[in-house]
């Protein structure tokens, strides 16, 4: 029997309604990514990338259409099961990397440990070894005002990683950084990739795109074009 796949839309439909007016995000999105694949989603601005990343996320529901997650069809997951599964087994990587400025890096790479009950001891030590997976052990004691951009971005990373999720989804995860910074960020996904997680990107940068052995292309909210996907 072959395994479900790590990601399956059908029908995919999300409108926003804005007052009196309607926003057509996503029109019939179908896709299928099968588990390990290493994805980049690219298109202009506004055309629904960010929308499908929240989708694929569980962070909003289609308006239509229906989404499984590794074989669980979401629309039958109540708010608190959503939540729950959320935490468990989808990392998030942000353009903005999103760390809490108070907290240090480990405290911040900790927090998803902190929100399913880990007891503190477990939840340093897995902060301790998911920062040494990006090599930032050594500034774990730092806020992220106290190092670089790329370093903040790998925190995001190794946060996104400490529950050892199986679905990686990065939102323009370099369009902060600059392109030495951006490509060592993009050498840590692929190793992430590398290691077995379903990873996929969001970005309108082509040379992302050109590195991930599968690329989607979206437009005005459908699928334009879908190469490199696994037979
Ligand atoms: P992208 O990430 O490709 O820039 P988005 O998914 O952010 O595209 O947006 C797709 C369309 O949906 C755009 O027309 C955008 O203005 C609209 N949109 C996105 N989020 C919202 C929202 N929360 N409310 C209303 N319209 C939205």
């Amino acid at each position: 029997m072959r395994a479900d796949p790590a990601i399956r839309l059908s029908g995919v439909h999300k409108r926003y309604e804005v007052g009196t007016s309607a926003v057509h995000a996503l029109r019939g999105v179908d896709l299928e990514v099968a588990s390990g694949e290493y994805v980049s989603v690219m298109g202009p601005s506004g055309s629904g990338k960010s929308t499908l990343l929240e989708i694929l996320g569980c962070l909003s529901r289609p308006s239509a259409g229906r989404y499984w997650l590794d074989g669980v069809a979401v629309d039958s997951v109540d708010a608190d099961g959503l939540a729950r599964l959320r935490g468990e087994a989808i990392g998030f990587v942000f353009q903005a990397f999103n760390l809490l400025p108070r907290l240090t890096l480990a405290e911040n790479v900790a927090l998803p440990l902190l929100y399913r009950g880990v007891p503190r001891a477990a939840r340093h030590e897995r902060a301790l070894a998911a920062l040494e997976r990006v090599s930032l052990a050594q500034r774990a004691a730092h806020r992220p005002g106290e190092v670089s951009g790329g370093e903040r971005q790998r925190a995001a990373i190794a946060r996104a990683l400490v529950n050892r999720p199986k679905l990686l989804l990065a939102d323009e995860p370099t369009g902060n950084l600059d392109s030495a910074h951006g490509r060592e960020i993009l050498a840590l996904l692929e190793g992430i990739h590398a290691d077995g997680a379903t990873v996929l990107i969001v970005t309108h940068d082509a040379s992302i795109g050109a590195r991930t052995p599968r690329r989607i292309a979206i437009r005005d909210g459908a699928i334009e074009a879908d190469h490199g996907a696994a037979a």
